[in-house]
């Protein structure tokens, strides 16, 4: 079966035109021109130029955890912005999302909006920093925080030879531009790791003002923490003042209705959201602990942003939120990606190939490898081609998971039982053909 046909291509061609390599965002340049555009989506399905229909799950990397054009969070944005997109002063939305995320997730007790999870990340750092007075940020090696300078260090596309003895690692720029000189506040430690946490932590606390750690690693295929490795960097923090800001912006919202915190039961003195709170509309937000949000002051710590708390995010994330709070959308996801899990075990068990399957049924990933990744170091061992090359067999059948074996599947309310039937049909002929060759 060949998916990309004649009007994709020249679409992209024109794409190709006016934005580098087609695009809005390097994560989405997959090459060799096997690009598939989207026209249109709904529910659990993409269409791209062609008329292919597509199972969706990519999902924009993580937010719709509705589906696409979901009615309610549609008919609440489209009622809302015709009353106003964007004020110099608080409205009643922003409160009442704010009031449904400290409901929901626990360690929240107050909250700021934001636009991006780059953003919320970036306002969670400068408070960590204002609040201890110390300057360094330590983070997981394989972990992504969003595409500015002070996080875009060790992350899942650096050469994992560069980051050098796991015992005393070296922070890796993810890319050119990044000034050498903020190479002195990035601290990136292997991830469940405790010995080497423990041990530098004891070292540098006097210099490290917050550790920020996605609890579930959202760009090597859902790694999770082992047992304990969460609580100690709990305990680490409230020994040596540390804030410790749990990255929520892939397992908010989706993990459970209150994200991570809830479902490892460790709680962070700030959290930072995005993707799922908004269903794809773009808003995040900062919680936290009262006493350090009320930092955000005028003399004391900036949080601004014209469009922070804006109307067309708000309101969709006070639709996406009353709905998610049912529990409803959980019981379908679980049910679906235990489904999906489980016929994916069999037919790889069938096979006889060596694989693993990371993270929980909500946001899963396979790692084809003899040992089951835990770190960026394990993960670089999983054969990442083979990957490739059964995603792209599956992408041309019509059901999409991100080619890039980091990127996890991402479950959407909307998919059907027959969704995951076809997938299931079609995985195990894409398996197939790329093993015999
Ligand atoms: N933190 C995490 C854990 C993420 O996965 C991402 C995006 N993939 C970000 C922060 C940055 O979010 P955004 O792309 O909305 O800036």
């Amino acid at each position: 079966m060949k998916r990309v046909t004649e009007r994709n291509r020249a679409f992209f061609k024109r794409a190709r035109e006016v934005m580098p390599y087609g695009v809005s965002s390097n994560f989405r340049i997959v090459g060799g021109g096997r690009e598939i555009p989207v026209a249109r989506a709904e529910g659990a399905y993409l269409w791209d130029f062609d008329e292919n229909r597509y199972i969706d799950y990519q999902n924009g990397f993580g937010p719709t955890i509705l589906g696409y054009g979901h009615p309610v969070v549609c008919d609440r944005v489209a009622e809302a912005i015709r009353h106003g997109t964007v004020f110099a002063m608080t409205h009643e939305y922003e409160v009442r999302v704010a009031e449904r995320i400290i409901a929901m997730c626990p360690g929240v007790e107050m909250v700021r909006f934001a636009n991006s999870g780059a953003e919320a990340t970036m306002h969670a750092l400068r408070l960590a920093r204002a609040h201890t007075g110390r300057e360094k940020i330590l983070k997981f090696e394989g972990a992504y925080h969003g595409m500015y300078d002070y996080v875009m260090w060790s992350t899942a596309t650096c050469p994992t030879a560069a980051m050098g003895y796991y015992r005393s690692p070296n922070p890796v720029a993810s890319s050119s531009g990044i000034p050498n000189a903020l190479r002195e506040l990035i601290l990136c430690l292997p991830f469940n790791d405790p010995e080497t946490l423990e041990r530098t932590v004891k070292a540098k606390w006097g210099d490290i003002a917050g550790i920020i750690v996605e609890p579930v690693l959202g760009n090597l295929g859902g790694t999770l923490p082992e047992p304990g490795f969460l609580e100690l960097i709990r305990s680490l923090c409230d020994e040596y003042g540390i804030v410790m800001i749990m990255d929520e912006v892939k397992t908010g919202f989706r993990l459970a209705p209150g994200g991570a915190q809830e479902f490892f039961g460790v709680v962070g003195d700030l959290a930072t959201y995005a993707k799922a709170l908004g269903n794809g509309f773009p808003i995040a937000a900062i919680g936290g602990k009262r006493e350090l949000m009320m930092g955000y002051n005028m003399g004391q710590t900036a949080h601004a942003g014209t469009y922070c708390g804006n109307i067309c995010g708000t309101a969709a994330a006070d639709a996406t939120l009353e709905i998610l709070a049912t529990g409803k959308p959980y019981q379908i996801i679980d049910a679906r990606g235990k489904a999906l899990v489980d016929g994916i075990s069999r037919i790889l068990d069938a096979e006889g190939v060596p694989y693993h399957i990371m993270g929980v049924p909500h946001l899963f990933g396979i790692a084809f490898s003899d040992e089951k990744p835990y770190d960026a170091r394990s993960w670089a061992k999983a054969d990442d081609e083979r990957y490739e090359a059964i995603m792209m067999k599956l992408i041309d059948r019509g059901a999409m998971p991100c080619p890039d074996d980091g990127e996890p599947w991402f479950l959407s309310a909307a998919l059907s039982e027959q969704d995951v039937a076809d997938t299931l049909t079609w995985f195990e002929e894409a398996v197939k053909e790329t093993l015999a060759g």
